[in-house]
This record gives C-alpha cells, structure tokens and sequence, in this order.
C-alpha cells in the first residue's frame, strides 16, 4: 500500500517539475532574447528568451562568405562560357555574338582591362533550379559571377525565378548578327577574290650561255 502512495507522489512529483519548466520557458519566450537583438554575437548562446524573429521585418544576418544568389555584373562578362559547362544541372542559358571589328571599341574591356570579344544577348540563370554550389562562381575568370546575400527571393510565378543579365535587346542582337554576317561575307569575298586572280608569274633566271670551256 505505501508502495502504491509513494508511486503517486513520485508521479506528481514528476509532473509538477516538468511543468515548471514549461512554465518558466513561457513566461521567458515573452521578452527577447538579450536586448543587443540578433546581431549580438552571444544570442545563439541565450538560453531563454524569444526564439521567433519577427519576419520579415527583421532577419538573422547573412554570413559574409555565404552562398546565396548568384548576379552577374554582365559589364565585366567576357562571354567564356565556362559557368555554362561547369554547371551541374545546366541552369545557366547563354547566347553570344562575337563583335565585329569596328565594334570592338563600343564593345568596350572588363574592369581588369581585358578586351570583350563577344555580346552575351542572353544570360540567364534559372534560380528555382540552382543549388547554389557555387562551381560556376569558382570558374568564372573575371569574377563578374557572384553569390549575393540575398537569401530570400521567392515568387508566385515561375518565369520570374529566371533572372536575365543579357548586355542586348533582341532588336540589337539582332542587328548584331546581321552585322557579323556581313563582316564574314566581306570577308569570304575578299579571299575569293585574292584566291581568283591570275598569281604573278615567277620571276625567270636569266638564261646562261654555255660556259667557255
Ligand atoms: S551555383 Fe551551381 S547550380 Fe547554381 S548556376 Fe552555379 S554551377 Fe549551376
Ligand atoms: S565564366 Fe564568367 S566571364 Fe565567362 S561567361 Fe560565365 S560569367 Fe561570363
């Protein structure tokens, strides 16, 4: 019988210590954890207090090194295309015309001074695909390809997760390719033509009389 009494007194016992502790976590979680906010660098430390941010007013900071999403300063593109073929899952789409001579100078160089050779009318990168692994970061040589600290970037449309960096309208792409065109066809033009004329006869050696014996 005593067993039986000391059984529900452990159980009470028991009941009452958890629920203390239920009662103490509820009546900390009603102020913030430390008054510094999540910029402190000991919040994650604090035991009690608010867990909950008030998103999306407030956001717990971005690591500096984090991988987020990416941008491309598409001035300092050489259109390489080695972010394309080092993608895993193939979530960048690139279009490039290579600039004629006399456009080389609008085409313009990187910031590091390196003459641009192409337009990139098209440059997209489809973000609802991308995980973010940044291989594309690590290949690009003119580090116009970057990780962003924008973490948060979502949308109820789909077409809107692929986000465009192209340096021309279509219009003037367009015009670009049909300004290649005509570079390439002068070009042939001209080789034909240095091809099609007679070449200039050799040059005779003049002839030896016989040697005087
Ligand atoms: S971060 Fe990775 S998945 Fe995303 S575009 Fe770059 S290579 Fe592709
Ligand atoms: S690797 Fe860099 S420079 Fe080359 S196409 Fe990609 S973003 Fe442009």
């Amino acid at each position: 019988m005593s067993e039986y009494f000391r059984n529900i007194g452990s159980s009470v016992s028991t009941i009452l210590t958890g629920m203390g502790i239920t009662l103490r976590h509820f009546f900390n979680a009603v102020r913030r954890k430390g008054d510094a906010g999540i910029d402190d660098s000991g919040y994650f430390g604090q035991v009690d207090g608010l867990v909950t941010l008030q998103y999306p007013k407030e956001a717990f900071p971005t690591p500096e090194q984090g991988r987020y999403r990416l941008y491309n300063n598409i001035d300092d593109c050489i259109g390489c295309g080695q972010c394309v073929r080092a993608c895993p899952i193939e979530c960048i789409t690139m279009e490039t015309i290579k600039v004629t001579k006399d456009d080389l100078e609008l085409c313009g160089k990187t910031s590091g001074g390196q003459q641009k050779r192409f337009w990139v009318p098209v440059f997209d990168i489809d973000v609802a695909k991308c995980m973010t692994c940044g291989i594309c970061v690590s290949v690009c040589p003119t580090e116009c390809l970057v990780h962003t600290p924008v973490s948060d970037f979502s949308e109820f449309n789909r077409e809107h997760m692929i986000y465009h960096f192209g340096n021309l309208s279509e219009l003037e792409a367009e015009a670009k390719r049909r300004k290649l065109a005509e570079e390439k066809k002068a070009a042939q033009a001209k080789k034909a033509a240095a091809g099609g004329s007679p070449k200039p006869a050799p040059k005779r050696a003049p002839e030896q009389g016989p040697r005087n014996q």
